[in-house]
C-alpha cells in the first residue's frame, strides 16, 4: 500500500509591504517593494562538496519543491546568482576556491553555510578541515544538522528571505556592511 499523501499546510502567504493600499492601488516604498521581489526570486549557487549537498538535491526534488519559494533557479555561474548555497565539508584547500566564487557574486549576495560542516567544521576537526566557512567570508543563515534534513534547509531559505525583505536596496553602502567587509578583507 503507497504512503498517504501529505500537503504541506505551513506554506506562508505573501507579505504584502506596508503602506497605502485601497480598491486598485497600493503605495509603499520602494526598497519594500524591491525586497518583495528580490525574496521570491532567489537565484542559488548550489557550492555542495559532500553529503550535505545530497540532502540539498532532495530538497530540490519534488517532495519538497524548493521551487515553491521562488528559488528552484540554479545557478552555475557565480554572475548570475545571489545566494551561496555551501553545502558539505570544506578543505582549507578548497577554501580559496569558494572565498573566489564568493567574490565573483555580483551585489547584493547572501550566504547560506547548510549543515555542521560548512557552518563549524562538523567532526571533521582535522589539520586539513576549515572550521566553518565563516572563516573567509561571511555568513547570513547557519542551518545545523548533520545533514539537515529538507525542512531544515527551506528553513533557512526563508530565513534569507527575511532578511532580503528587511533591507535596504543600497545595502552595500551601510556602514554596518562595509565594516563587515573589511573584516574579511573584501573592498
Ligand atoms: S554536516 Fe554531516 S552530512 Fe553534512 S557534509 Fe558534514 S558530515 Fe556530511
Amino acid at each position: 500500500m503507497g504512503r498517504p499523501v501529505q500537503y504541506n499546510t505551513n506554506e506562508r502567504q505573501l507579505t504584502i509591504p506596508e503602506g497605502y493600499s485601497g480598491e486598485g492601488f497600493m503605495a509603499t516604498k520602494m526598497d519594500q517593494l524591491v525586497g518583495l521581489g528580490r525574496s521570491h526570486s532567489l537565484w542559488p549557487l548550489p557550492f555542495a562538496t559532500s553529503c550535505c549537498g545530497i540532502e540539498f538535491m532532495g530538497t530540490m526534488g519534488s517532495n519538497y519543491d524548493l521551487g515553491r519559494f521562488g528559488a528552484e533557479r540554479m545557478g552555475f555561474t557565480p554572475r548570475q546568482c545571489d545566494v551561496l548555497l555551501v553545502a558539505g565539508t570544506i578543505s582549507k584547500k578548497l577554501a580559496p576556491v569558494l572565498r573566489q566564487v564568493y567574490l565573483q557574486m555580483a551585489e547584493p549576495r547572501w550566504v547560506v553555510a547548510i549543515g555542521a560542516c560548512a557552518s563549524s567544521g562538523g567532526i571533521f576537526d582535522s589539520y586539513s578541515v576549515l572550521q566553518g566557512i565563516d572563516q573567509v567570508i561571511p555568513v547570513d543563515v547557519y542551518v545545523p544538522g548533520c545533514p539537515p534534513r529538507p525542512e531544515g534547509i527551506i528553513e533557512g531559505i526563508l530565513r534569507v528571505q527575511d532578511l532580503v525583505r528587511a533591507e535596504s536596496t543600497r545595502r552595500r553602502n551601510h556602514p554596518r556592511y562595509k565594516e563587515l567587509m573589511e573584516s574579511y578583507g573584501i573592498e
